[in-house]
């Protein structure tokens, strides 16, 4: 790395999961491993999903393979409600929570009565076929994922394209529950979390414990459009990387290596 390219490299890249790295639900592939590897031999890197940790360890961690990179590597799962790092301890190194935020359970039955409400009342069909359960319920934050936590990649690519069928559920939920934060996420769900948990609280967590500053992060995700699950992101000042898929994501970091 020259020395005019090391002062254009941010001291974290911020990537979303679903879409972005993987394609939705499903482990990076090889090459993905490969570039992110590369990648983390210049900087840091950090992960802020939806999903909650057990899976961002199957999609991710275990697809990386080489522990040897996980020190340079930061887990926000659950949308930022919490937040996992890599710390050798005397027995070893092992993933450790360094904060988790939890939705009690009146809150999870709140929520997910809104979702049978407005299921009813927002004019929603339910699609024919259901693959698995439609949500997807964990301590701090519920995933409606309206073809089943198991459907087909193809299949959800194809459901809510224009997001138009979510985006009636939206809002009547969004008035059911005005204390909540709720988003698109992945190509068929939608995301409910506390109000102050959202991608841009996992930025301001990066800044407070990670102390580097929101102008030395650029943040790459395929949610950044208007009500989008990345869309918070935008307020904090980050530079932003806005990308179609895995494919797009992968150009991208190419075309960084290249320069630095
Ligand atoms: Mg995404």
């Amino acid at each position: 790395m020259n020395q005019k390219a090391s002062h254009l490299l941010p001291k974290i890249f911020i990537f979303d999961l679903d879409n972005t790295l993987s394609e939705s639900k499903h482990p990076i592939d090889e090459e993905m491993a490969s570039l992110l590897k590369d990648l983390m031999r210049k900087t840091k890197v950090a992960v802020i999903s939806g999903v909650r940790f057990e899976k961002i360890l199957a999609q991710l961690i275990k697809p990386l393979k080489d522990e040897q990179f996980f020190d340079r590597l930061y887990i926000f799962p659950s949308t930022g409600g919490a937040f996992f790092q890599y710390k050798k301890g005397k027995f070893g190194s092992k993933w450790e929570v360094v904060y988790e935020r939890l939705l009690s359970v009146p809150y999870r039955e709140k929520i997910l009565s809104a979702f049978s409400t407005a299921i009813e009342q927002s004019g929603f069909v339910q699609p024919e076929k259901v693959y698995g359960s439609q949500f997807d319920v964990r301590e701090n934050q519920i995933t409606f994922a309206a073809l089943g936590i198991d459907a087909p990649v193809d299949e959800k690519n194809l459901w809510d394209a224009d997001f138009s069928k979510r985006k009636k559920l939206i809002k009547v939920l969004q008035k059911l529950l005005p204390d909540f934060c709720i988003v698109f996420s992945g190509s068929t769900s939608i995301d409910v979390t506390p109000k102050d948990v959202e991608k841009s609280f996992a930025i301001n967590q990066i800044e407070k414990i990670l102390g580097i500053e929101p102008s030395q992060m650029v943040f790459v995700g395929d949610g950044l459009m208007e009500g989008g699950n990345d869309y918070s992101v935008i307020k904090t000042g980050v530079k932003t990387v806005s990308v179609a898929d895995p494919k797009d994501t992968k150009l991208f970091i190419r075309t960084v290596l290249n320069e630095v």
